[in-house]
């Protein structure tokens, strides 16, 4: 079984919970694009877990976790990851942790870069999380850039870095004006912290398809959701990487594989980090009651994040990117302290009601259209099964089913592994 868990919004649906919870069905758990710019919140009897590179079954001993050719990681990053986990109990060996020889390494250049144009922008700014993600991914696509597989030839580092630099300089020191990046400083940098995971890098196209064929099960980890991918998000504020299931096979070093199921999860309501359209967006008092019942503060950054009503329009748009067979409702109990539940159910663009998720001007333009449900106004977070739910709740899921077309199977109540409902 080659499963995709994947994000139908703007990201933070709460996948890191449902990866937790389904990852016990699966052999190994394989992250296939994006870097450490978000993070997934997982929460088990173990403790609380913030993972930004590792897949979340990394968590789960028996769990072998993969992490593809489409990442860009950022090694310190994951030295400091490993190590907050193992304080924590966690089991971390080459046993559970595969690294792709073809994921490329972020440098400390590229949030660097990262920075100084966000810095350049001013108040123009983009809202980057100035971890280097777009500029490592630039330089992926420019060909100059790092593999993992480059720390099994120390010995060849010193040459590819010196002409890396070269090229790196005329942006960093002739561009900006910032003092010239140094060779033997990478070089130390990448004894420090990346040196430490050669033993972790392998040819992980080959450890696919030899587990496969052996039938074990995969699940893929998205990062993100459909409407922050590079080519059907809301471009330009989107993240550099492909988010969607599609991509998955690919991400993750088997494009010779197809996905059997993709398991779309999708918020109750809506949250947006950083600039850029968001169509369904409330604000004052309607918007910060919702933040704070959500707890919407970023994972990665701390940063408040856009709240708004469930948006039918982008999220049948995200389910349909995702070519999504199911679906998981996240954070349903969030809801509960309200009479009436805003939902966005169509926008107006140039005066005309559209019910497609639009591009460029036209989405910068469109304003909601909200409609009013009724709210259960109970504490639902201890709820096992379907028939303990309100009517009112299960009015709100036919309403999301129906809206978007596809089925919910999964109904999350709280952030605790066994907060969920099996709808079928
Ligand atoms: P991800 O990037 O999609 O994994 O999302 P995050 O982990 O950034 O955000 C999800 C946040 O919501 C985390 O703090 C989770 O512990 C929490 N969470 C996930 N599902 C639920 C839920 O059903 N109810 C509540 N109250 N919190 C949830």
């Amino acid at each position: 079984m080659l499963t995709a868990v994947v994000g139908i919004n703007w990201g933070d649906e709460g996948k890191g919970r449902m990866v937790d919870l389904l990852s016990e069905r699966y052999d190994i758990v394989c992250r296939y694009q994006g870097g450490n710019n978000a993070g997934h919140t997982v929460v088990n009897e173990r403790g609380k877990f913030i993972l930004n590179l590792l897949p979340s079954g990394i968590l789960r001993d028996e769990t072998v976790n993969v992490m593809g050719p489409g990442m860009v990681i950022d090694t310190e990053h994951l030295f400091h990851e490993v190590e907050r986990l193992r304080e924590g109990g966690i089991q971390i060996t080459p046993r559970h942790l595969k690294i792709s020889d073809r994921a490329t390494i972020c440098m400390p250049y590229h949030k660097l870069l990262d920075c100084l144009e966000e810095d350049r922008l001013a108040d123009k700014k983009f809202g980057s999380t100035r971890r280097g993600i777009a500029p490592v991914y630039a330089d992926k696509y420019m060909k100059k850039t790092l593999r993992m597989g480059d720390l099994r030839h120390p010995e060849l580092l010193r040459e590819k870095l010196e002409g890396i630099l070269e090229w790196k300089n005329l942006t960093v020191h002739n561009g900006y004006g910032h003092e010239p990046l140094q060779v033997e400083e990478m070089l130390n940098w990448l004894e420090t912290y990346a040196m430490a995971f050669r033993e972790y890098v392998c040819d992980t196209t080959i450890f696919l398809n030899d587990a496969i064929k052996a039938g074990k099960s995969v699940m893929f980890e998205a990062q993100l959701g459909a409407l922050r991918d590079i080519d059907f998000g809301i471009y330009p504020f989107t993240s550099s990487s492909s988010t969607i299931a599609a991509y998955a096979p690919i991400g993750a070093g088997i494009p010779n594989q197809k996905l059997d199921e993709s398991i779309g999860i999708i918020k109750a309501y809506s949250s947006c980090v950083g600039e850029g359209p968001f169509t369904c967006e409330l604000f004052g008092p309607k918007g910060d009651e919702l933040r704070e019942a959500g707890g919407e503060y970023g994972a990665a950054t701390g940063r408040p994040r856009r709240v708004g009503g469930f948006d039918v329009v982008a999220s049948r748009y995200g389910t349909l990117m995702q070519s999504a067979t199911c679906l998981a409702l996240t954070k349903m109990d969030v809801l509960s302290y309200l009479d009436q539940i805003p939902v966005c159910v169509a926008y107006e663009v140039n005066g005309q009601r559209i019910d497609y998720f639009p591009t460029g001007l036209e989405l910068t333009e469109a304003k909601p259209i909200y409609e009013y449900f009724k709210g259960w106004k109970c504490d639902i977070s201890g709820c096992k099964t379907k028939e303990e739910l309100p009517q009112a709740a299960l009015d709100y899921i036919a309403f999301v089913e129906k809206a978007v077309g596809c089925p919910i199977k999964y109904i999350s109540v709280g952030p605790e592994r066994e907060q969920y409902i099996e709808m079928f």
